[in-house]
């Protein structure tokens, strides 16, 4: 039994480590770079087409919300109840349907929490194993915070009732999901109705890097001081039911994002009477909630060429100092989106500006800021125009803004997207005179990170990639586009997106293959944002040129447009529409760890050969005599005569006629090779001849794996420059090592690979032939002091004055 067992387990691994990438492709070292990838990509079907394109039955659910919640500010509480549509558009009966409950995220039993590694919690110091006197693994103090954070406060959701139409639902909680159990079976085109009463305790982000939450301001002149609550992952939403993958079941750790239905939602926000919102979604009842003057205001940011205070600095101070009794309900609805978040506090600036774009989509969106005045004076001057900027240049490359409102909202959060929505984390400094200041890297944060997620309403808001699964295809694709708007701002300012900024990432050990599932990524940033950006730039000006990726690009981004595209369908559509095969380039940069590192390693000089003795075995011997001539033989010159030179009397036909005389011998076996030849080939033969060009033979080796184009700047003679761009199919039959020959009239002197960096060749020395002097630069320092407990003269060090305690600054 057990040897059964044992032997059904290797051939289980066997089939394992026999799948496609580990078939042997020659026996020896030969690996086909172009390989194709379908064998890697899902079969296509009648959802997906193998063209990358929704398939002709392509389907999706529909789930629509009606919320009514209640922010409860003193408790930071959230108390709510909610009705959803769910609109079962598969192919398939449901007998029970899973919802996201990510506030469970922050149960101290709950996956997240139980599974979060020790190295998470103590980074970047050194190793446990290599504790020595004075070195100590370590844990940040945030990290102690977030501990006791956890430990002092109720978190998770409270399910307090689930209802059908007929009465109570069975619903069982998994982790961060719940599944609900459905009174009668859910047929393919019906709908059914169910609410759920719940409630959960706010968390404070700043404690729990939560992506949403409330921070507190202690230092406002109001008792208490106030807080700035955003909220999201805040109601029980649908998991996505797919055709690639049924229920998109997988709990949340913290990292991988959200995989969303579309639907409508109308949202009742009640708060504290003096709290302004903003929210997903359009304003139902501004009489209720705005003054004249702020609806006035409005109405003139419409048509302004700068944004207009809806609520001015002044106001909001004045705002923040007391709060007043009572509440306010706000109503919002939102048509066609796949989430639905808001943020609220008596502390925020409003300002906004009409974006006129056109088309009869969406012609005017509102471009609108909230923040408090520790985000000024940076704020007021960039978010909304930033949010205006994004929109021009994501527009271009994808399709118009598709809802009526974009928003950027200050708070913890450093930077997070929701429909209509985004969170944004730059803060200004106070000064000693009241004043603020920021840092060059504050405003390129402010400006960058509200691109980014603005632009995130795009992708994957309304180009609905599964983020759970893959974080690159939404912060991939929107890094790339974040990148292009960055650079169309002001390029002076350093955005790092350039493919020389992804070097160090891709020769780390640490680089993982982009196509691997988010939550298993190591070093998120540069996988999952950097490479796949860094990627798509180097597709669009070095593989495909604009014209083609931008066709490209526009063609996946129309197709998939409030769809649930996959990695496949990506990679298929791109392809599809350039008219251009890109397997190799998945492959190598999606798929593997290998790096770009080409090498330029000789260069020969040829001369063509005229099969004439009289022409060549001249050229021959005077070869020979350019070589250096042999130092032995010079020194026993100079010792003394040779034995040919005393004995001339017996000098011989050998002795007056080298090896390079020609004989007639010859001289008959070219006519006799000429006279063989074709018409044409004397022809061709005499032309190459007469031009007598030159022959270079370059050969290069690639060092990283990666296949790529080699982009080569030729110097000849005195300096002039060519470029010669050849396509990385030359790597098709060896991809480690290749020759290529140039034939040319000029004298070539220097040879340069991808001298513009496009590539992200981590290594650009051995891009030089001839290879050059490097320069660097060298730094003295002073030798440390030894820091050991034995080092310090304790004997003198104990007698040392204990220093006055210093009077804190108010
Ligand atoms: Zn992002």
């Amino acid at each position: 039994m057990t040897r059964i067992i044992s032997w059904l387990l290797c051939a289980a691994l066997l089939a394992v480590t026999t799948s496609h990438a580990a078939i042997r492709q020659t026996k020896g070292e030969f690996e086909d770079k172009f390989r194709q990838l379908d064998e890697v990509l899902p079969t296509a079907n009648i959802y997906r087409t193998a063209g990358g394109e929704p398939g002709h039955a392509y389907w999706q659910q529909q789930v629509s919300y009606e919320i009514d919640v209640q922010l409860i500010e003193e408790a930071r509480r959230i108390e709510a109840s909610e009705r959803i549509t769910y609109t079962n558009n598969s192919p398939d009966t449901l007998r029970f349907l899973w919802l996201q409950l990510d506030q469970n995220r922050f149960r101290e039993d709950s996956m997240a929490e139980l599974t979060q590694a020790f190295a998470d919690a103590s980074r970047r110091g050194p190793k446990i194993e290599d504790r020595k006197d004075g070195k100590a693994p370590r844990i940040s103090i945030d990290e102690l915070r977030r501990q006791q954070f956890m430990a002092d406060n109720t978190l998770g959701s409270e399910i307090i009732a689930v209802r059908g139409q007929g009465g109570e639902l069975a619903h069982t909680i998994v982790g961060t999901l719940m599944r609900v159990d459905l009174a009668s079976p859910l047929e393919p085109g019906q709908a059914t109705q169910f609410s759920v009463d719940f409630a959960f305790n706010i968390v404070e982000e700043d404690a729990l890097s939560a992506r949403a939450g409330y921070e507190h301001f202690p230092e406002d002149e109001r008792a208490g001081g106030n807080d700035i609550f955003l909220v999201a992952q805040w109601f029980p939403r649908l998991h996505a039911y797919t055709d690639y993958e049924g229920w998109t079941n997988k709990e949340f750790l913290g990292r991988g994002e959200f995989t969303l239905e579309f639907g409508n939602y109308s949202v009742d926000i009640t708060v504290p009477a003096d709290h302004l919102v903003s929210a997903t979604g359009v304003l139902q009842n501004p009489d209720d909630v705005l003054t004249d003057a702020q609806q006035k205001r409005l109405k003139q940011a419409e048509k302004a060429d700068r944004p207009v205070f809806i609520v001015t600095p002044g106001e909001a101070l004045e705002n923040e100092r007391e709060a007043s009794k009572g509440t306010n309900t706000w109503r919002f609805k939102a048509e066609n989106v796949r989430d639905f978040s808001w943020a609220s506090s008596r502390k925020f600036i409003w300002d906004a500006q009409g974006y006129h774009q056109g088309g009869d989509v969406q012609p005017l969106v509102m471009a609108m800021s909230f923040y408090p005045k520790e985000g000024e004076p940076l704020w007021s001057s960039y978010s909304t125009a930033a949010v205006i900027h994004t929109m021009k240049v994501y527009s271009r490359f994808s399709f118009d803004y598709p809802y009526p409102v974009a928003q950027s909202v200050n708070g913890p959060v450093g930077g997070m997207e929701y429909p209509m929505i985004t969170f944004n984390g730059p803060r200004t400094d106070e000064q000693d005179d009241g004043e603020r200041t920021y840092s060059l890297s504050e405003k390129r944060f402010l400006v960058g990170v509200v691109i980014h997620e603005i632009g995130h309403i795009y992708f994957p808001m309304t180009v609905n990639s599964d983020e759970r699964q893959w974080t690159w295809m939404d912060e991939g694709l929107n890094s790339f586009l974040d990148a292009m708007a960055g650079l169309q701002w002001n390029p002076d300012i350093p955005w790092k997106v350039e493919p020389r900024d992804i070097v160090d990432y891709m020769k780390s050990d640490r680089q993982v293959p982009i196509m691997t599932q988010s939550d298993s990524v190591l070093q998120l940033g540069p996988n999952a944002y950097g490479k796949p950006a860094v990627a798509l730039m180097i597709l669009r000006e070095t593989i495909l040129g604009r014209d083609l990726f931008d066709f490209a690009f526009r063609e996946y981004s129309r197709r998939w447009r409030f769809k649930r595209p996959t990695p496949a369908d990506f990679f298929r559509t791109m392809e599809e529409a350039s008219g251009v095969d890109l397997d190799w380039f998945w492959r190598g940069w999606f798929y593997s760890t290998d790096h770009v590192d080409l090498s330029i390693d000789r260069i020969w000089k040829l001369r063509l050969d005229t099969k004439d003795p009289d022409i060549d075995f001249e050229r021959r011997r005077q070869e020979e005599k350019d070589k250096p001539f042999s130092l032995i033989v010079e020194r026993n010159r100079s010792e003394g005569e040779l034995w040919v030179d005393r004995n001339p009397q017996i000098r011989d036909f050998y002795d007056d006629n080298d090896r390079f005389t020609v004989t007639n011998k010859e001289r008959n076996e070219y006519q006799e090779f000429l006279e063989e030849l074709e018409d044409w080939e004397v022809a061709a033969l005499e032309r190459a001849v007469e031009e007598d060009k030159h022959y270079y033979v370059l050969e290069f080796s690639n060092h990283g794996g990666l296949v790529m184009p080699l982009l080569l700047q030729l110097t000849f003679g005195e300096g002039e420059t060519e470029m010669v761009r050849i396509p990385a199919e030359i790597w098709r039959r060896n991809h480690r090592t290749v020759k290529k020959l140039i034939v040319t009239e000029r004298e070539l002197t220097q040879v340069v690979i991808d001298p513009r960096w496009e590539t992200a060749d981590v290594e650009v020395e051995n891009n030089h032939y001839p290879r050059r002097i490097i320069p660097s630069r060298i730094e003295a320092f002073k030798t440390p002091d030894k820091e050991e407990l034995e080092h310090r003269d304790i004997m003198q060090d104990i007698k040392t004055e204990l220093e006055p305690e210093k009077e804190k600054e108010k």
